[in-house]
Order: C-alpha cells, then structure tokens, then sequence
C-alpha cells in the first residue's frame, strides 16, 4: 500500500486533542518561556516539579508512558506549561501546520477548558489566543477547524456547567459541540444528562468518551444522554445489541489505534476490534487522539490499519468518507469536502 495514496487522501480528523497535539519541541519552547514554579498544589503529580525547564529529551521522556495513569500524568504535566494567549496561539498554528503535511482538510478539536478553568486561569484571552491561531492556520494553510469544549467527567457536574456554558457563548465562532472526558469511573454520563440536554437545546453537538476504560455500559449511558459520537468505544465490542444499534443510527465511531495500545487500554492489534466494526456496517473514523504524546499521525494511523488490520484502499476511502460524514460541520461544506473524497477515488 503506497504511502503516498494516504498522504494524498483527503481526510478530516475528528479526535484530536489540542494539548495531546504539543510536539517535545514546542514543549521546551514554551517550558523556556514560562520559568517560574506554579503553585505547589498543582505540582503534586507532576513527573519533575513544574517550574522546571525542561528539554526536548525531557519531553520524549515525559512521553513514553507504559499506561494510562502515566498518560493522564503526562497530559497534566503538558496543560502546565500552556498558560498564556500566546501559547495557545502558537500550538493551534503549529498542529495545522502538522494537518496540513497530512492533507488533513478538516479537524474537530477538543479543548480541555474543564482543565483550563480548574487550573483557575481566564478562559475568555486563551479562547482568543485559539482563534487567533485557527484563523492564521486558515489563512496561511488552507485548513478548516471546529473546536469542542471538553469537560472532565470526574470534576462533576458544577465544573462541567461552566464548560458547556463557555461553549455556548463562543458557538458562533467556531465552537460546535461539547464533550466529556476524564474518568468514566468517577464521573458518569448521567450526572451529565440534564447538561447536555440543556447544550443540544443551545445548538451545540454532543459527543463524549466512553468505553475506553469501562465496559459497554458506559457507551449505551452516553447514548441514553444524547451523545452523537462516540469516543474510542472499545467495550463496544463486548455487546452485540450495542453494536447493532450503533450500526442501525450509524452513530460515529471515533477509533484511536496507537492511543489504545500505548494506554494499555487495548493489550495489542491482535485485540483491537477496528475491523470487527467495520466489517458489521459502525461508521467508523480513524484518529490520532495526542498525536505527538502517541508519537503517531493520522496518515500513521491509516497505515496501521493497512498492515495490522488488511485494510483495502477502497475501505480506507470509505473511511475517510465517514470523517466528513461524522463531522460537525454544515451539509453544504459536508459535501463540498466529500466531493473532494470521491474525486480523489476516480483517479
Ligand atoms: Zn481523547
């Protein structure tokens, strides 16, 4: 399979963290731009102390967690170096730079603004910072980009209302949809059920993580709450009702290979229900999740499921197909993007 018919394939990204996106270079740059010690309750679990320089090596280091715990660390320990307007610019420039290089035309981004606000910054100049950074990334590469603002399950409800308010007051620029993430354990969808009504009736799409770390339960509590897309969905597997009804409304996917191994969530390819999904009719998306924390890309991504999964590239094109079909976007820009897909397949 040539690498070059992924790269040229038009595709969109539908899962892909903003923080999850800083590559060790621009870790230590902004690490060299800020240092000074944050406050000791937020160094608790940080790898090194917070206020430390680190270096790129450092960074590759902090990045090669074995689970999901030291994941979780290393996300925390990323979203402690981001503090000012600027750095949220730079790194929203620099991952459309990234998308761009991968024909990536489209992206949907989570924001952990549930991190951003426990962290007790002001979200109104860093939201700038983010749209500054999208509108030049547009400008300069062509790239067409929606946020969505991500609460963490396991600050609960209260935190989550913040978020999701946040959201709806920045809907008309370009915030599309809302989500949760975190520990679906220690928060689950139904504390959030009456929110995300309350979202939907604001106009803003639903999503949320489930069955990454649980069972199918936790995938049918998103649904019951309205969720549109589902995000990694693992233990969906584990259900067949659940994988017929997903099938039925054609509820998105979003699939995360290199996230699940790297986790430990998903013990190898061998494991990893990705063409299961596929071959019973889920409207499967292929995505990165933290591209550089993962050290991988979407084209990777695509890769893998080639080599690990037999993938054709008739399948692949129906792939990239459902990440503009997923996606948030308008129907007229919708098509205008799956035109794209489907004059790529003539050639
Ligand atoms: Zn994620």
């Amino acid at each position: 399979m040539a690498k070059s018919f992924i790269q040229s394939l038009p595709k969109a990204e539908l899962h892909l963290h903003l923080e999850g996106s800083v590559e060790p270079g621009t870790l230590a740059e902004l690490s060299r731009r800020h240092n000074t010690p944050l406050p000791t309750e937020n160094n608790r679990y940080d790898v090194r102390g917070s206020g430390d320089v680190l270096s790129e090596e450092d960074v590759r280091r902090l990045y090669s967690y074995k689970d999901f715990n030291g994941f979780m660390l290393a996300f925390k320990s990323v979203t402690e170096r981001l503090r000012t307007p600027e750095d949220y610019e730079l790194i929203t420039y620099r991952l459309m730079q990234k998308l761009r290089q991968q024909n990536i035309v489209h992206a949907e981004v989570y924001v952990s603004v549930g991190v951003i606000r426990w962290r007790g910054q002001d979200f109104g100049p860093i939201f700038e910072g983010m749209e500054r950074g999208r509108e030049r990334g547009l400008r300069d590469f062509g790239i067409s980009l929606l946020w969505i603002f991500d609460a963490v399950r396991h600050f609960g409800p209260e935190a989550a209302a913040e978020v999701f308010d946040l959201a709806a007051q920045y809907r008309e620029r370009n915030v599309a949809a809302i989500g949760i993430g975190g520990d679906e354990r220690r928060g689950p969808a139904e504390w959030f059920r009456d929110l995300y009504k309350k979202a939907a009736d604001q106009g803003l799409r639903l999503t949320a993580h489930a069955g990454e770390t649980t069972g199918p339960e936790s995938v049918w509590s998103a649904l019951n709450i309205g969720a549109e897309r589902i995000g990694h969905g693992l233990s969906i597997a584990q259900d067949p009702e659940l994988v017929e009804v997903l099938a039925h409304k054609q509820v998105p996917v979003e699939i995360c290979l290199s996230s699940n191994l790297r986790t430990g969530v998903c013990a190898g390819f061998g494991e990893h229900p990705l063409k299961s999904f596929f071959d019973e009719g889920l409207m499967v998306t292929l995505n990165t999740d933290d591209p550089a924390m993962f050290q991988t890309s979407l084209c990777k991504e695509y890769e893998l499921a080639v080599e690990e999964f037999g993938f054709s590239r008739d399948q692949l094109r129906e792939i990239a197909r459902n990440s503009f079909e997923a996606s948030f976007l308008p129907v007229e820009k919708k098509l205008r993007f799956l035109q794209q897909v489907d004059g790529f397949a003539k050639r």
